[in-house]
């Protein structure tokens, strides 16, 4: 029996080797992690299972904050690391689709957000052990963000939505919190 910490669609063996237990899915005759948790691959009863510690917690509506991890055409990959008002530490994939980043037309994520920022989003749906997030209202969006040339701190600048890096003077732009700059340790 081996026992590693898995995160939401790992893969974790196929339905000849296991039955997909709790906290598992099915797909095409793999079984995947639906939940972030400790897997249990029980070779003698032929069982996989995750025991999952926190994100069963986890649920639309709720306010998290997570890294940005990466970023494609049409979404952006945010491990969330907090719920908001939930005590301890997470560690679950999540998406933000680029429809769902801001109010207005949004061409290429790059735009708004930059790889290693800090975001505060809200849990839009949770299905088959997705879980889609959106930062849409104002509230939402970057609260901490890091220069794309030098990796310092960004500070706001004046206008809006426009930081500065104190360290090289480079200028970018990100899609920000209302909290941006007063979240202190996620
Ligand atoms: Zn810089």
């Amino acid at each position: 029996m081996s026992e590693k910490i898995k995160l939401i669609g790992d893969y974790l063996g196929t339905i000849e080797e296991f039955v997909p237990c709790e906290g598992t899915y099915s797909d095409d005759g793999k079984i995947y992690a639906s939940n972030i948790g400790k897997a249990v691959l029980d070779q003698e009863n032929h069982i996989a299972r995750i025991e999952a510690k926190m994100p069963s917690e986890m649920k639309v509506g709720q306010v998290i904050f997570g890294d940005v991890m990466g970023m494609r055409k049409n979404t952006v990959t945010v491990i969330a690391r907090k719920i908001q008002g939930i005590k301890g530490d997470i560690d679950v994939k999540t998406g933000l689709y680029v429809s769902n980043i801001a109010k207005n037309y949004v061409e290429k994520p790059e735009d708004f957000f930059g790889i290693g920022d800090i975001i505060k989003a809200k849990v839009l749906k949770i299905e088959h052990g997705l879980i889609d997030i959106t930062t849409k209202e104002d509230d939402f969006g970057v609260v901490k963000a890091f220069c794309k040339r030098c990796r310092y701190p960004l500070e706001k600048a004046d206008d809006q939505n426009r930081l500065t890096c104190p360290s090289c003077g480079h200028r970018e732009n990100r899609k920000l919190s209302k909290d941006f700059g007063n979240v202190e340790t996620i």
